[in-house]
């Protein structure tokens, strides 16, 4: 639990501060590379954020999550730094499609390894709305109303968005985890969507299991299902990872530098 931390660190805990960074640390690293684009900036906004989140905790009121206002804090402080990169192209299609030629052997199977890897590139393909949205809703696992409060919209508006985004994540996937995808039939209903919102609550037992026993005897969404199920289970895990050692390493820097700025002012 985090809460608790945040409450001693607000009384001037230094060793809580220290610990709070430290955990957040590398949540804070992961979204700061899925919206700024670069291990540099990434950089940056991590030191941005923990500095913010220093200087700034006193006025933190609990009116949102603590995760939420930290996801906001990151998201300024990449935005600061994109200012004027906005029509930078995303260099993901090629390798996308280099995946594809790849995995696209008959019975070949896709491993983890790869699903991952590609599951990066399609995530930097998506618009930054639907990139930020499955990130921290489906990586780092806030809630819809955490999610929803870190991008300062409603929770009907993020879950209409993250919809939308899932459905553009399966969409980039599925040459890798469909190559031989057959096309859907004439009144086969939006599996795709209806699926993201059975998952977020919205459907009631009824429309569940009629989208279940369709999915039962379509294979084309059957198919469609199960690779948004394989890339929410690739999501979970990227932001499961273990924090690399050259990171962990700048991530305590980092930390120090901050607690060390923030004992001086
Ligand atoms: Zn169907």
């Amino acid at each position: 639990m985090i809460e608790p931390l945040v409450e001693r660190a607000q009384r001037g805990d230094a060793a809580a501060l220290e610990e709070l960074l430290g955990q957040v640390a590398p949540s804070v690293r992961r979204f700061g590379m899925r919206m700024c684009r670069n291990p540099a900036d990434a950089d940056d906004a991590l030191q941005d954020t923990l500095l913010g989140i220093a200087t700034h905790l006193g006025e933190f009121a609990g009116r949102s999550s603590f995760t939420s206002w930290v996801f906001t804090l990151t998201r300024t402080a990449c935005a600061r730094r994109r200012r004027g990169m906005k029509n930078r192209p995303a260099e993901s299609d090629d390798q996308l499609a280099l995946h594809a030629d790849v995995a696209a052997g008959p019975e070949e199977r896709v491993s983890d390894g790869e699903l991952a890897e590609a599951l990066g590139t399609a995530l930097a393909s998506l618009s930054e709305e639907h990139s930020e949205v499955i990130h921290l809703r489906d990586v780092e696992g806030l809630t819809a109303a955490e999610a929803a409060d870190a991008l300062g919209i409603t929770v009907d508006a993020l879950k209409s968005r993250l919809h939308r985004a899932r459905a553009a994540m399966r969409d980039a996937l599925q040459p890798l985890l469909e190559p031989r995808a057959m096309p859907r039939r004439e009144g086969c209903p939006d599996v795709v969507s209806l699926w993201s919102r059975k998952l977020e609550g919205e459907l009631d037992a009824k429309v569940c299991a009629d989208i279940e026993a369709h999915i039962a005897v379509c294979p084309a969404c059957g198919s469609a299902c199960s690779s948004l199920r394989r890339a929410l289970g690739a999501c979970r895990s990227a932001g499961q990872e273990p924090v690399d050692a050259a990171l962990q390493e700048r991530i305590r820097g980092a930390v120090k530098s901050i607690l060390a700025r923030n004992l001086i002012s």
